[in-house]
């Protein structure tokens, strides 16, 4: 019997349960499954398959030291099972669990339901799979949080020749995908982990301030959300490094911050893996009847950064190069949409997380209802582009350097947004769409009928921990 590791978004080779688990016997193949159709979905997009390529390179070159390799599957899930079916009579197939868009879980789900007992899905997140009980979630994410780490798998005892392409052969044929990509973050265990140290030893003093900055957390936050998503490092070697080494290190309280976050992640990946509809229906329900009509030409200028708020362009100028911007501006862009420009956030999500690195559909479609309003069990909050100028780039400097045209400029100016004719016009009245989308949203959250769906809401994905992030 041979045993098929099959590979999605856990590209590590240590703390890999499909892995280590499938290596054991060691007679495996380790497979990648690239669908040219999954990184064309939902908020799919080429800087993420870039990122995810590396942190295949890595691991590729880490498995040859142990007589193993990557293949790559190119198809479907169905393919890939066609494809098992008639290459192997005796075989166990080694998954890890992935919580992704509607177009990967429902080809997840059939593969798995078709192997059913000649496959494993192993957890391998802090997430409850089975037997959701939001009450004991706080409690079980710690369970997992403190179990062992896995080790590297078993050496194989030789290479495979199978008749799929290998990894380099792959490299070259997709890397002209990548042209023009140049300042995204590479992925890769090594990175990851030299990210972490410099994180924990040094970067991290000042993150509470810091982390607010468009300009400042470039640097100050950790910077592993993509690592996270690809999986070049597990959220559970993240949290145990930082446990074991917290009561040494200085700049505790902004650890001790980042440490909460970790609890974040998983919390809100919860929300979609219990709740698959939230891909395309707001949390609360009645919230879907908000926002009915789409101005296509008004979202394109606001993905292109071409809004006339100089502030709220840069952010989406540094985002469409870096692949990244900080949380605090991801909010701002989010609520300008979804409440000044009063679009339904079914439209723009997918946009704006193609240009997210580290898209996380968990967390970006949770929070992107968070920003626009539309849980039910979160207090609408609209961001103010004038206000976040100011506190965030008092001189300008930062928005300058992205729109250089404005160097001459007053940093008043820029953040009132007062440009007249020498900037681009302006595509909404800030203060009359904040005051109707105020009136919308308020109006329809004052029934009753709303109020009993809302606690339904918050019984289902509401955090239970005291300081409340929902
Ligand atoms: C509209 C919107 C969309 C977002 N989309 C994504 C996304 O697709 N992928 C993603 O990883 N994060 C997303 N976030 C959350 C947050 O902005 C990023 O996690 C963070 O900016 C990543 O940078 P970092 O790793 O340096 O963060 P750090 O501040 O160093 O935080 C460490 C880790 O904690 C987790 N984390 C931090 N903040 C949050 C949060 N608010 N909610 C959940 N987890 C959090 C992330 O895994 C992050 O990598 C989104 C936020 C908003 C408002």
């Amino acid at each position: 019997m041979i045993d098929i590791v099959i590979l999605n978004r856990n590209l590590r080779l240590n703390d890999n349960a499909a892995l280590f688990y499938g290596s054991l016997r060691s007679d495996y193949i380790v497979v990648y499954l690239y669908d040219e159709n999954y990184w064309k979905a939902n908020g799919k997009s080429s800087r993420q398959l870039k990122f995810s390529n590396d942190c295949l390179e890595e691991l590729d070159n880490s498995l040859k030291n142990i007589n193993s390799e990557i293949n790559i599957f190119e198809g479907s899930f169905n393919d890939l099972q066609k494809w098992i079916e008639t290459s192997f009579n005796d075989y166990f197939i080694h998954m890890n669990h992935c919580t992704d868009i509607n177009y990967f879980r429902e080809g997840f789900e059939k593969f798995k339901k078709h192997f059913n007992k000649k496959l494993r899905v192993y957890d391998d997140f802090g997430l409850q799979l089975n037997n959701f009980n939001r009450d004991a979630w706080s409690k079980n994410w710690n369970y997992i949080m403190h179990a062992d780490l896995l080790e590297s798998p078993v050496a194989n005892k030789n290479i495979k020749e199978i008749n799929l392409i290998k990894f380099n052969e792959f490299k070259n044929k997709i890397n002209k995908k990548f042209t023009g990509l140049v300042n995204i973050q590479k992925g890769g265990t090594s990175i990851a982990n030299e990210l972490l140290e410099s994180f924990l030893y040094d970067r991290c003093e000042g993150y509470r301030s810091k982390m607010s900055s468009p300009g400042l957390s470039e640097d100050s936050c950790s910077r592993l959300s993509p690592h996270f998503t690809y999986g070049s490092i597990s959220i559970r070697q993240v949290y145990q490094k930082l446990s074991e080494l917290l009561p040494s290190l200085k700049n505790q309280k902004d650890l001790y911050s980042f440490k909460k976050r970790l609890y974040w992640h998983c919390h809100f990946v919860q929300k979609l893996h219990t709740e698959p509809e939230l891909e395309f229906h707001s949390m609360h329900r009645m919230c879907d009847e908000l926002r009915t009509e789409y101005d296509y030409e008004m979202i394109d200028k606001w993905i292109k950064g071409e809004t006339g708020f100089p502030f709220l362009d840069a952010c989406m100028k540094f985002l469409q190069k870096n692949g990244w911007i900080n949380f605090r501006m991801r909010a701002m862009i989010m609520s300008f949409a979804s409440y000044n420009m009063w679009q339904p956030w079914q439209k723009t999500s997918p946009l704006l997380a193609e240009l997210f690195t580290d898209y996380e559909p968990g967390i970006h479609i949770s929070q992107v209802q968070m920003q626009s309003g539309v849980t039910g069990i979160n207090l609408p909050r609209i961001y103010s582009v004038p206000k976040q100028s100011i506190d965030q780039d008092i001189n300008a400097e930062w928005t300058k350097k992205l729109l250089p045209q404005l160097n001459d400029f007053d940093p008043k100016l820029i953040h009132n947004a007062e440009l007249e004719d020498l900037y681009i016009p302006k595509i909404v009245d800030l203060k009359a769409s904040a005051k109707f989308a105020r009136d919308e949203i308020w109006g329809i959250r004052k029934s009753k009928v709303f109020k009993d769906e809302a606690r339904k809401v918050y019984l289902k994905h509401g955090s239970r921990r005291k300081r409340n992030v929902n």
